[in-house]
């Protein structure tokens, strides 16, 4: 068995390059994709290191409290589809994926914040960050949104973005030549400080950095729970620079799982949950009866997300 050491900014490191047999089950489609950067962001990018289980893993653990093996493959959807309609959600956490990722650190904040996952990041106490930072394309520089305190809005004019750009750009490589004037290095070469030990340390140095600075992180996590992570990642409410990461490990787990993957979309992403106000709502619509949101029993709120719904799901 051997390893091949390779760059690891671009996550092209540790590349295992054995091709014993085994006898785990195994997913062609993920096999050809193991330790592949996809790339995401400016400089980011999401690999996989290692995953456990298939379609069928999840199947075997829920039909083993019935004693019964394997049955057809369109058996074993239906079996998957129900799992996920009823929230029997151990069996899909027989399945774990691990990722290398890497992510400027206000995405990881947010990303952090899924707490059934493990994690091992890079050590910025240890070792020099790169002069690596995120800078949004002229299509995410936006305004304030009014509606969604926590959003996005309106396109700025192509000379103002230039300018919000520049300032971003501006700021982080400022930030990013104090970090290497406070390490006493020029650049990402820490060998001269090393030597007369006259460069402040690193643990405090790298607070002068921007939330903007791109950090790594192995990220290892099972389906049941990366399901959470995506439905609420994925979704058009997340931030834009953590929904594209949740996107990208979307499309690996369609061909990691495809069956799990798929209901999921259906019953979970795609499909949606009603209060009984809201369902009461929508019954006396079916029945023809004229409702309004103060006859409802809905806040102005939920009504208008009634309606969203409703109206996103008229138009597909
Ligand atoms: C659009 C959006 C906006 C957000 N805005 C904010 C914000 O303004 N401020 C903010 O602080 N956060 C915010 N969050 C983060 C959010 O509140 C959750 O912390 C985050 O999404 C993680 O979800 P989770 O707890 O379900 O995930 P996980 O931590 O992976 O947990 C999964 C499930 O395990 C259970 N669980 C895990 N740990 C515990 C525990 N210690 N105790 C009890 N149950 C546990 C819970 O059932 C939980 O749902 C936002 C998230 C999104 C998607």
């Amino acid at each position: 068995m051997g390893y091949e050491k390779k760059d690891r900014k671009n996550g092209e490191q540790d590349v295992r390059l054995s091709t014993e047999k085994t006898a785990r089950p195994t997913v062609a489609a993920m096999e050809a994709l193991l330790q592949q950067p996809f790339p995401v962001l400016d400089h980011g990018f999401i690999r996989v290191v290692d995953y456990m289980g298939d379609d069928t893993s999840i199947v075997q653990a829920a039909r083993v409290s019935y004693g019964r093996g394997t049955k057809k493959k369109s058996e074993d959807a239906a079996l998957i589809r129900y799992l996920m309609r009823h929230n029997h959600s151990t069996p899909f956490e027989m399945c774990e994926i691990k990722l290398h990722v890497k992510l400027p650190i206000f995405v990881a904040r947010q990303w952090i914040r899924h707490r059934t996952a493990n994690v091992n990041e890079y050590s910025a106490r240890y070792s020099i960050l790169d002069r690596e930072f995120y800078i949004p394309s002229e299509e995410q520089v936006r305004t304030q949104s009014k509606s969604n305190r926590q959003g996005r809005a309106e396109l700025f004019s192509a000379q103002d973005a230039t300018y919000v750009i520049n300032l971003l750009r501006k700021d982080a490589e400022t930030a990013f030549e104090h970090y290497h004037l406070l390490l006493k290095t020029e650049n990402t070469d820490n060998e001269q400080a090393e030597r007369d030990g006259s460069g402040l340390s690193r643990e405090l140095a790298r607070i002068t950095l921007p939330l903007s600075t791109y950090t790594q992180w192995y990220w290892k996590v099972d389906l049941h729970n990366l399901f959470n992570f995506l439905r609420l990642r994925a979704d058009s409410h997340a931030q834009y620079e953590i929904r594209v990461y949740a996107e990208a490990i979307l499309n690996i787990v369609c061909q990691w799982v495809p069956i799990a993957h798929k209901a999921f979309l259906e019953y979970r992403m795609n499909g949606t949950y009603l209060s009984a106000s809201a369902l009461n709502v929508v019954r006396k619509m079916l029945d023809g009866q004229a409702i309004t949101q103060p006859e409802s029993g809905l806040s102005s709120g939920e009504w208008r997300e009634l309606m969203d719904v409703l109206a996103l799901q008229s138009k597909s």
